[in-house]
């Protein structure tokens, strides 16, 4: 089974651009939140997530990223919010929220979603909230993938990102065939400027602080699904889709 083709042009680029394909869901339209520390494995499971429920893979953090590749000058809420990434910082609320808001097609969006790296903080939660209201959906669940933090420190130092197709990997958990160079596209393989140690440090210390707290708001909810992020990739996403109800 292979991930969807669409090049999620609508959230990567913003508003003005149309998505090659609307992904069909498969049986109902999954709208999830993924949350977990950085490193957990995140990208991974919302790849596998994407090839069993369709629903598209949307990451804050990719579109900072490809904003910081595009071509076009960025805006310069964007500069702004680019600054704050590349040393390993959060990007204040607002910017993140109002780049969430532009977007609203798709949290619309016929083929569902699984929202990765957003909310972080309590308030992204509720300006997430208060989107979705607006648009007369509903999250059908938080996925909350669960680790000891030594064993999520350990692992971020060893992931690695294809430079082409943005597919995700570890030297030891999830390593490529041929070392350095992607499986599905041949890409270069590099490991991104925020799983250096320095911005490690920083990064733990903002989740801890920001992102722990949507845990609890989420449970309040009764929206949260505890996965326990130990095993092979696949077995995770098992007990996820078990969890879902959607094997
Ligand atoms: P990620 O790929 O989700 O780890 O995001 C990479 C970087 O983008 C983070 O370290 C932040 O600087 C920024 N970022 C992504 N999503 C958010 C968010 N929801 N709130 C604040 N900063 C974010």
């Amino acid at each position: 089974m292979t991930a969807q083709e669409n090049d999620k042009a609508a959230w990567l680029k913003g508003p003005l651009a149309d998505c090659s394909t609307i992904p069909v869901a498969r049986g109902r339209s999954w709208r999830l939140v993924l949350l977990g520390a950085p490193g957990i494995g995140k990208g991974t499971q919302a790849e596998l997530l994407n090839q069993r429920l369709r629903a598209c893979h949307l990451s804050t953090g990719d579109v900072f990223r490809a904003a910081l590749k595009s071509e076009g000058e960025p805006s310069a809420a964007m500069t702004d919010a680019l600054g704050y990434m590349k040393r390993g910082d959060l990007v204040p609320d607002e910017v993140v929220i109002n780049m969430v808001a532009e977007r609203e097609r798709c949290m619309q969006c016929a083929g569902g979603f699984l929202l990765d790296g957003y909310p972080r903080t309590v308030d992204q939660a509720r300006a997430l909230d208060e989107l979705l209201r607006k648009k007369n959906v509903a999250l059908d669940a938080v996925l909350s993938f669960e680790l000891p933090m030594e064993k999520v420190i350990a692992r971020l130092g060893g992931r690695r990102v294809c430079s082409k197709c943005r597919k995700t990997y570890h030297i030891t958990h999830n390593p490529p065939a041929t070392e350095g160079i992607c499986d599905a596209c041949g890409g270069d393989l590099f490991q991104r400027e925020d799983d250096r140690p320095e911005a490690i440090a920083v990064r733990m210390k903002a989740y801890e602080e920001s992102t722990a707290p949507l845990i609890e708001y989420y449970e309040k909810q009764n929206l949260l699904l505890r996965i326990p992020a130990e095993g092979s990739p696949e077995e995770i996403c098992e007990a996820a889709l078990k969890g879902l109800g959607a094997e």
